[in-house]
């Protein structure tokens, strides 16, 4: 018996098309998704295949940094999304769960100053979360794992990788070069 509550891959395609057609049979005609990112982006994107609409955008917040570990309140991270061009639309935020909510909150009120109508779609809601999502797929209060999380960061032949290997081949080249 797992204290986990896991998100397959598969489940990730059953959710978004149920979350997409919860969202068409409300009425509500999306303009734009804005997927939060990291974790909104996998279900902001095949929501938006599900809904028919190239209109998509991210906006990036960071929160936790590691389980149930947070910074003191989610902060809005570079690249910055143009809200100019959400002006008057009807947005569809999309994220992968609503924990605390400060993070759907805090992109709900953000677009709200800018759209004509916001609503909130999540895979996941836990029952403390400040807001309740609009269109939600499942509730748990347990940790959840993620498919796209799950997996440690890839090593290797990775532009990241390359690029260190290649500062310190240069600096052990380096005549005299102090490695310490
Ligand atoms: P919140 O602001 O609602 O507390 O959570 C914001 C973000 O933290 C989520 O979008 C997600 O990326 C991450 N997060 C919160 N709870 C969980 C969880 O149970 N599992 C994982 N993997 N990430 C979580």
């Amino acid at each position: 018996p797992s204290d986990r509550e896991v998100l397959t891959w598969e489940l990730l395609g059953e959710a978004t098309r149920h979350l997409a057609q919860a969202v068409v049979d409300s009425g509500f005609a999306v303009d734009v998704v804005v997927a939060v990112a990291r974790g909104g982006l996998p279900a902001g994107g095949a929501m938006a295949y599900a809904l028919g609409t190239k209109a998509v955008g991210t906006l990036n917040v960071e929160f936790y940094t590691g389980v149930d570990q947070r910074l003191a309140a989610p902060a809005v991270l570079p690249p910055l999304l143009d809200t100019d061009a959400l002006t008057g639309l009807h947005a569809l935020v999309v994220d992968d769960v609503a924990d605390t909510g400060e993070t759907l909150a805090l992109v709900r009120d953000l677009m709200a100053q800018h759209c004509a109508q916001v609503r909130t779609a999540v895979l996941y809601a836990k029952s403390r979360s400040v807001i309740e999502p609009d269109y939600v797929w499942r509730r748990t209060d347990r940790w959840i794992t993620f498919p796209w999380s799950a997996l440690p960061v890839v090593s290797g032949d990775t532009p990241v990788a390359r690029a260190v290997e290649a500062d310190t081949v240069a600096l052990a080249a380096e005549p005299g070069a102090d490695t310490g």
